[in-house]
């Protein structure tokens, strides 16, 4: 088979190459991919990859829709089923995962990081990471949900309580999970305020459910929403920007409000600026992934067409470096899909 193998670091470190097709151990099962996207954590495996145990050459990405070839063991789902990937290898024992919070998982492994991943024509997955996904789907919105999109449902609606009448602010809308962030948010039933910069990305950000759109490169950010909420502030912020964003963030939420991130793009030590954060008693929440109920209900949402992933541009598997360079590409505003 073929896939996205990363050798060494850096852009000309990721090949498209020949590779073994693995077969299913018990309980696992052999998935023929439809459709991967990628992700800004690709990015970092393949430019620098520190503090996550791996070994390289590994099949890169982490999260793909595809159709099950092969089964070895017992299980609910058929073969030639479509089932999306739960990006963990978790488990079921640990008492994180007796809890139900997957993410939280003593033993997890994640594909693209610390194990084999999802750019490849077969991975073979356990199967109590598969989850099934209608016929009727777009092979490369699904291929979205895995990683941005349960992500952000975990920000907006577990961590951040998001519902309606409630004032969100989603700053840097343009990446893949702030994209998801803006247009869970409106389905939550909030007002949406987020930051982008330039009238392309403005207009895009407006279509994916903002009300209002701040451009962070010539207005003052805090100074905007505190006009636009009457001088209270946002019940919630979104933030995976970091250093560069963070003061302006934290001086956006109201008393008692929360800022959820689960990234830190620009630097991850920004001033905690502690003053703020007890007189006003703001929250701040730290997020990565989902669980499985979270994703259920996430792909219930996709499949009933209350939502639809944003995609940015796609390419072939073969094309991956291509794909990796819109990735970083400052004009790129949803997400970057590989069809395999
Ligand atoms: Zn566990």
């Amino acid at each position: 088979m073929k896939a996205i193998i990363l050798e060494q670091r850096g852009r000309e470190g990721a090949l498209y190459k020949e590779c073994q097709t693995s077969d299913p151990a018990k309980g696992e099962a052999l998935v023929r991919m439809e459709a991967v996207s990628l992700n800004r954590v690709d990015l970092y495996m393949r430019d620098n990859g520190a503090g996550i145990t791996h070994t390289l050459p590994q099949i890169m990405g982490v999260d793909g829709i595809g159709r099950i070839e092969k089964i070895n063991g017992s299980s609910s789902l058929d073969v030639g089923q479509r089932v999306i990937v739960y990006p963990y290898h978790y488990c079921g024992t640990c008492e994180h995962c007796l809890q139900g919070d997957q993410p939280l998982c003593l033993n997890a492994q994640i594909l693209g990081e610390h194990c084999d991943g999802t750019f490849a024509q077969y991975i073979t997955m356990p199967l109590q990471s598969l989850l099934p996904i209608s016929e009727d789907c777009d092979a490369k919105k699904a291929a979205c949900l895995g990683v941005a999109y349960l992500t952000a449902w975990r920000m907006v609606f577990t961590k951040a309580q998001a519902s309606a009448g409630k004032t969100a602010l989603i700053v840097g809308a343009g990446g893949g999970v702030a994209c998801a962030s803006v247009q869970l948010a409106k389905l939550a039933g909030c007002k949406v305020i987020a930051t982008t910069t330039g009238p392309d990305k403005m207009e895009k950000t407006k279509n994916a459910g903002a009300g209002h759109v701040i451009d962070y490169a010539h207005e003052d950010v805090a100074k905007n929403v505190m006009q636009l909420t009457k001088g209270k502030g946002v019940d919630f912020a979104i933030d995976n920007v970091g250093e560069t964003t963070w003061s302006s963030t934290i001086r956006a939420i109201k008393r008692g409000g929360k800022i959820v991130t689960c990234g830190a793009t620009s630097g991850s030590n920004p001033s905690a600026d502690l003053q703020r954060l007890f007189i006003r008693q703001l929250s701040i929440i730290g997020s990565t992934m989902g669980d499985l109920t979270e994703f259920a209900r996430l792909i219930n949402a996709f499949e009933s067409g209350l939502l639809e992933p944003v995609i940015d541009s796609v390419y072939p598997l073969s094309e991956s470096t291509k794909a990796f360079d819109r990735l970083e590409a400052p004009e790129r505003f949803g997400k970057v899909v590989l069809t395999v």
